[in-house]
């Protein structure tokens, strides 16, 4: 019998980041984008030693494992390990031009938050990147949770709105709250998969807190 070859996809999701470690906001933003854009397939790529990252990153062997932890039991998301595999830096633009040739009739959404969207204009080659595929955007408050929410139109660029509710969650804050290992009290916890959670203690990721961690 010869395998049927997969359906060409038409709409493609992308979200990249640290996921350092992923957490409950990097998964509404996902379910969001998978409804709202109708994607066929969303491939979260974590990222190798990104480039505009001031702080060294967990090992990119605990970044994937963690992504599968906390993503795998969506239907149609995928784990792609292709930026951590890449030798050198790390660039979107060139993880779009391949999924561009991988998948030439397949419309590309490019998933970010709020602060990289307002940040875009300084990510390599970022006027390909609009070429190459559509930004769609998560809103998240940036100066804590009783600030307004930053204006995404600002930016001048076009764009859609993921309609997400906004969370004030980030794995900066995440990885304060893990010492050595020891998990943080129940409601911190919640703030990722108790897989996540316990992969994160297994570990001792986040042992020495960092100068902005
Ligand atoms: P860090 O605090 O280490 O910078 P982070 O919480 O921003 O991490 P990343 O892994 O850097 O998480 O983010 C991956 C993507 O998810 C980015 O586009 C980021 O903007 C987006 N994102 C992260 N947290 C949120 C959130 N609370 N709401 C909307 N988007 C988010």
């Amino acid at each position: 019998m010869t395998a049927r070859p997969a359906a060409p996809l038409g709409r493609l999701g992308v979200f990249g980041g640290a996921f350092d470690p992923p957490h409950r906001a990097h998964r509404a933003v996902a379910e969001a984008a998978l409804r709202q854009l109708a994607l066929d397939a969303l491939l979260i790529v974590p990222t190798g030693q990104a480039w505009h990252k001031a702080r060294a990153l967990s090992d990119g062997a605990h970044r994937l494992a963690m992504c599968h932890l906390a993503f795998d039991d969506l239907p149609g998301v995928r784990v792609d390990r292709r930026e951590i595999d890449r030798r050198g830096p790390t660039y979107t633009v060139d993880t779009l031009t391949e999924l561009h040739a991988e998948h030439p009739d397949a419309a590309l959404f490019l998933i970010v938050g709020a602060d990289q969207w307002l940040a875009i204009r300084t990510w390599h080659r970022w006027a390909d990147i609009l070429r190459l595929c559509t930004v769609a955007v998560a809103n998240r408050p940036l100066a804590g949770p009783q600030a307004p929410l930053p204006d995404l139109a600002t930016v001048g660029l076009p764009h859609v709105v993921l309609d997400v509710p906004p969370l004030d969650v980030s794995a900066t804050a995440l990885r304060a709250l893990w010492h050595d290992g020891v998990p943080p009290c129940a409601d911190a916890q919640a703030l990722v998969s108790p897989a996540v959670a316990r992969y994160i203690s297994d570990h001792r990721l986040y042992a020495s807190p960092t100068p902005d961690a």
